[in-house]
């Protein structure tokens, strides 16, 4: 997959709500994770913003992620935002290889409490999973992954 420009102005065609956002979702539903990727001074950041939280252009693209990263620190989620969303289950931050982060469901079994910090360091894949309420998008989740995948 190439790169992919964000829509060309804050409030374009959607009244602003989706067009940020809009090419990351397209890359999920197609089985790719991206991020945002500054021209100017080459920063890797997420969440995407209208302009790069380290030197203020908005010259930036999103490009594709290996979607391999490591867990950074995890909780375990016991009520969901909505009565959708099986519980409990495990939230971490990932550091992504290419040296960005993003908080995401972490797919371990069993997803129940666990000694804080145990999967602090560990070696994680990206996969899709469709949203369990409307609209049903794809979302990132990670799970761990063998040596050398
Ligand atoms: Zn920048």
């Amino acid at each position: 997959m190439s790169a992919v420009e964000p829509s060309a102005a804050p409030g374009a065609a959607d009244g602003g709500r989706g067009s940020l956002t809009a090419p990351f979702w397209e890359a999920a539903a197609a089985g790719t994770l991206v991020r945002p990727v500054c021209r100017r001074c080459g920063n890797n950041f997420f969440t995407p913003t209208w302009c790069c939280p380290r030197c203020q252009s908005e010259e930036w693209s999103y490009e594709p992620s290996s979607g391999r990263g490591t867990v950074y620190s995890h909780t375990t989620v016991h009520r969901g935002p909505g009565a959708e969303w099986a519980v409990p289950y495990v939230l971490g931050i990932v550091d992504l290889e290419e040296g960005w982060s993003m908080l995401s469901r972490l797919v371990v079994d069993p997803p129940d409490d666990r000694e804080p910090g145990v999967l602090i360091g560990t070696d994680v894949r990206v996969s899709f999973e469709r949203e369990p309420r409307p609209p049903g998008r794809m979302l990132p989740v990670f799970s761990p992954r063998k040596a050398g995948s």
